[in-house]
């Protein structure tokens, strides 16, 4: 028997939920509900710089509009500090993880151009085997120091269930990347990992933006002998424009549709439509279109949203 399935809904609390948002989260639901499975959700709160005040409501609010649940408490990521300061410390012990104390500045200095076709500058690895520890490097230098995974040349290979065998050298890409922040936060590429195991997550369903990253995740993972997730990236809603969606495109969130009379059911309806599924002739519920959803069927082109979506949806 195939072992349960469960999904998870994974939003930053930066800003209302826009139509790219609305895609993901119900692609994500109706693939683990869909196969009687159970989604959690995980609220990416560990960029304070970036958390708005009360957003986590509202996308609570945005989430529950669009007919979605999930099963058991929403996790904090913020709640889970220790765990990510233990990891850190045995990805540091196990040598495969150091304290950098270069700045942005310096490492655009010193790294060469940065890799063809990336707008990403290769981290050049100045500090590798500089410093046995955070607190030593700060030491040496009086510099707050953020800790970097080292990252070996070649391949990270895993297979996307929508965009089938992936292979990224992170090493050419991105060269050893950053773990913790400087002022000790886990990075997002960290806490990941991480969190959805804990969370027993066994399917990650998430925007096409994140595939570069779910080569870094699986290196993580495999650093802390994690079992990490099967992944699905599915494509972003760009606007007629050719934009991406972005969270500051106000008058395409979930809150302004609503207001200006868009149904969850209109909502569903397009984005059952633009994944490939059929009777979407007519506005129902996120619950109503589990019957006949399959990843396989979701299209990998990018989608496009109409000019109009007000009066389009
Ligand atoms: N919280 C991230 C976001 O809203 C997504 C993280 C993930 O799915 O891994 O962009």
């Amino acid at each position: 028997m195939e072992p349960p399935v469960v999904g998870r809904l994974a939003p930053s609390p930066t800003g209302r939920l826009h139509l790219g948002h609305a895609r993901s989260f119900l692609l994500a639901w109706w693939s683990a509900r869909s196969r009687g499975g159970s989604v959690v959700l995980r609220i990416d709160d560990l960029d304070g710089t970036r958390v708005k005040p009360g957003a986590v409501a509202l996308v609570l609010k945005d989430l529950e509009w669009l007919g979605l649940d999930w099963d058991g408490e929403p996790l904090m990521q913020t709640a889970r500090t220790a765990a990510h300061a233990e990891a850190l410390d045995l990805l540091v012990a196990r040598g495969l993880a150091y304290a950098c104390v270069c700045t942005r500045k310096e490492i655009e200095e010193a790294a060469s151009a940065p890799h063809a076709g990336g707008d990403e500058t290769v981290y050049p690895g100045t500090c590798r085997g500089r410093f046995s520890s955070r607190a030593a490097a700060r030491e040496a230098t009086g510099r707050q120091a953020a800790l970097r995974l080292r990252v070996e040349p070649g391949d990270v290979r895993f297979e996307d269930a929508l965009r089938g065998p992936q292979a990224f050298d992170v090493a050419r890409t991105a060269g050893d990347f950053v773990v913790a922040r400087k002022d000790g936060v886990a990075a997002y590429q960290l806490a990941t990992p991480i969190d959805d195991a804990y969370q027993g997550v066994t399917e990650v369903v998430r925007g096409d933006d994140l595939l570069p990253s779910a080569a870094r995740q699986q290196l993580v993972g495999d650093a802390l002998g994690l079992t990490v997730p099967l992944q699905a990236h599915v494509s972003l809603v760009h606007a007629a424009d050719g934009h991406r969606l972005a969270k500051r495109a106000g008058s395409l969130s979930l809150e302004e549709l609503r207001s200006a009379g868009v149904s969850p059911e209109r909502v569903a309806r397009w984005v059952a439509e633009s994944a490939g599924l059929s009777g979407t002739e007519r506005p129902r519920p996120a619950k109503d279109w589990l019957e006949g959803f399959t990843m396989e069927r979701v299209p990998r082109l990018p989608v496009v949203l109409p000019a109009d979506p007000v009066s389009r949806l």
